[in-house]
């Protein structure tokens, strides 16, 4: 096979996969410690889905009231349902300040308050004092702060010599012996194959967001460094757990901030009542987004939904100042008035729970390093293969997310997977051999994609799959229904056998992108529904309306889940951090989660 295709060869240091947020901070921390770094994108670095981050980035500044990492912590440990791993979130609390003031000084224009320091607004989930207070953590550059963090770090890469090759789609690891070797690329503009071989491979691919029907995130949030870990044999962590979004615009799916109800916005039912204060008396409609999108969803079932079906409600902001809209939220102003037809200062959006996060991912330590099940030993090393971001689970986030801590989880560990390759590599250190033919599955794959001639269109078992996860493994869930939408994915994937490509080419087929896009969503559909299957218990995001209570006896414990050929899952568990990093922070035992 290797010989059909020419296949063009690199050799680096490290190999980053991915130009979002965690990308490029470890792509520039690489190449500031002198390591020869590519950088490999499918997209331009810039359109990354990171662009799309309004609300900002959480650090315990306490630039605008009192605030201390150890409560940042708390919030983030019981967000997390203790599902999160303690040692990997004090080491990212703790690191929030240093890594947000360097943000600053590489040259993020943060908004300011008065008195010109970064200005930080409240957001769902974060408190001071242990829960007593809301927590004004969240720094933001207006309502684009993804777009600021993004744009400055690419020029920041740029500045230090990053090399970036742009428009090349990763297709697999190269894996030897247990090894991971590098990674082999089509170059979508010229149709060229591209092996980069590299000490470190750097998964940082992002989410899977377009596995369902209605999602906030980006086309291009399929996942592909999942779906390439698991072609690699290896385990993907607690994939059961996708964050549904309380605001996305009824219709169009796109996001509205948190940050609104972080500057004064509420929800509202057809009644007119702000509902929340039934459901998290304290918190109200800033309690964390699992709490949020569950009474959303209730209400709506109960028929206290609003329009002709009753199936959606109201984000209020018109109470507010327009000059406040105007100068903290102007982008939300712009998506409301584009995609809802709305003006904000006038009447309230139609919002709808969305698929917004992925919690589950790769398995990493919070050193970026993944993970792997073997001699009965869940925290054995793979060697050359990192995962950062979205697409990694190190796990700060657990069963469920705090709004603005991805974008900070992305800086800390791009950071620290930069000052791990540091230790690890020595520059321009000699490559081993590499064995023939370690391309030649992945050039298979390619080829029979290439030439499918089957009846089914890629578009039609991509809409099959979505709305299946869409009706499946929704906000809540059930086992009668997850097990259906098991069966339904076998015979989707089953269908994916008979798919048909009718461009042939080389240059610029987005036909065989696509496809490729879709095979990876389609394992990653199966293994997220098999492993809501198999966790009888409600945590976090996870909510089994069979199985409503958490149960700390049988499931305070991670998923691992593995994909076979024949679309067979096997599982296994790693048992969750429960310690701390450092003797500074004592370890939070489990309690029940009140808002
Ligand atoms: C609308 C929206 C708003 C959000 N707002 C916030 C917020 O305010 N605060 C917050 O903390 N979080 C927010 N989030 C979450 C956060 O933005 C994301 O989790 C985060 O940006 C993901 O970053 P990433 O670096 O992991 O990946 P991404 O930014 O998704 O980038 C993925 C990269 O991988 C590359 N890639 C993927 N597959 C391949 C392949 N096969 N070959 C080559 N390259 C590939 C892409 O080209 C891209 O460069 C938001 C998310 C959304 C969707």
């Amino acid at each position: 096979m290797s010989k059909a295709y020419e296949i063009i060869r690199h050799t680096y240091d490290a190999v980053v996969v991915g130009a979002g947020g965690a990308a490029l901070r470890a792509t520039l921390g690489m190449a500031e410690k002198g390591l020869k770094t590519a950088c490999i994108t499918k997209v331009f670095p810039t359109r990354s889905h990171t662009v799309a981050a309004q609300g900002g980035i959480s650090a315990a500044l306490g630039n605008m009231g009192e605030d201390d990492w150890r409560w940042h912590m708390y919030d983030t440990v019981k967000g997390s349902d203790w599902l999160g791993d303690q040692d990997a979130i004090e080491y990212m609390c703790r690191e929030a300040m240093q890594a947000v003031i360097e943000l600053e000084h590489y040259g993020v224009p943060f908004s300011r308050t008065e008195s010109g320091k970064i200005y930080q607004r409240p957001f769902g989930g974060m408190t001071t004092r242990y829960g007593k207070g809301v927590a004004q953590r969240t720094c933001a550059a207006a309502d684009h702060t993804g777009h600021a963090i993004l744009q400055t770090l690419y020029q920041q890469s740029l500045k230090h010599e990053a090399e970036f090759f742009i428009e090349y789609f990763a297709l697999d690891l190269v894996m030897d012996e247990g090894e991971c070797r590098g990674v082999l690329a089509w170059r979508l503009d010229d149709g060229t194959l591209h092996l980069f071989r590299a000490h470190m491979t750097v998964l940082a691919t992002g989410g899977y967001g377009r596995t369902y029907f209605s999602s906030t995130s980006a086309h291009t949030c399929t996942g592909d460094g999942n779906a390439m870990v698991l072609r690699a044999g290896l385990p993907l962590q607690d994939m059961e757990f996708v964050q549904f979004h309380p605001t996305g615009i009824y219709g169009a799916g796109c996001l509205i901030t948190e940050g609104v109800r972080g500057e004064g916005g509420y929800l509202t039912n057809s009644e007119g009542e702000r509902f929340m204060e039934r459901y998290a008396p304290h918190a109200k409609d800033l309690a964390s987004r699992d709490v949020v999108s569950r009474a959303m969803t209730i209400e709506i079932r109960e028929g206290r939904g609003l329009g002709p079906e009753k199936d959606h409600l109201h984000l209020h902001l018109e109470h507010l100042d327009p000059a406040v809209i105007q100068e903290r939220l102007p982008g939300v102003a712009e998506t409301a008035r584009i995609f809802g037809g709305i003006d904000v200062t006038r009447e309230p959006i139609p919002v709808l729970p969305t698929v917004h996060y992925n919690m589950g991912g790769v398995p990493t330590n919070y050193r970026a390093e993944v993970l792997t099940l073997k001699d009965g030993d869940p925290e054995t090393v793979v060697p050359g293969l990192m995962a950062i971001g979205e697409g990694a689970c190190v796990s700060v986030h657990g069963a469920n997310r705090l709004g603005s801590n991805s974008l900070l989880d992305l800086v800390v560990f791009g950071r620290a997977a930069a000052l791990r390759c540091a230790e690890l590599i020595r520059p321009r250190q000699m490559h081993k051999p590499l064995p023939e033919g370690a391309c030649d599955t992945t050039l298979a794959r390619f080829d029979r994609l290439r030439h499918a001639s089957g009846s089914r269109r890629t578009a039609d078992i991509r809409l099959d799959m979505q709305r299946t996860m869409q009706s499946h493994a929704s906000v809540f869930r059930t086992g009668e229904v997850l097990r259906e939408g098991v069966k339904a994915l076998k015979r989707i994937m089953d269908s994916f056998s008979d798919v048909c490509i009718r461009d042939r080419s080389l240059v610029w087929n987005t036909d065989l992108l696509e496809t490729l896009e879709l095979e990876n969503l389609l394992q990653q559909a199966m293994v997220t529904v098999a492993a809501a299957l198999n966790r009888e218990e409600s945590r976090g995001s996870h909510a089994r309306e069979d199985f409503p209570e958490r149960d700390d006896v049988h499931w305070l414990k991670h998923s691992l889940i593995w994909l076979d050929q024949r679309h067979e899952t096997t599982i296994a568990y790693r048992p969750v951090h429960l310690h701390t990093l450092t003797s500074d922070v004592e370890p939070i035992p489990p309690q029940k989660r009140v808002y």
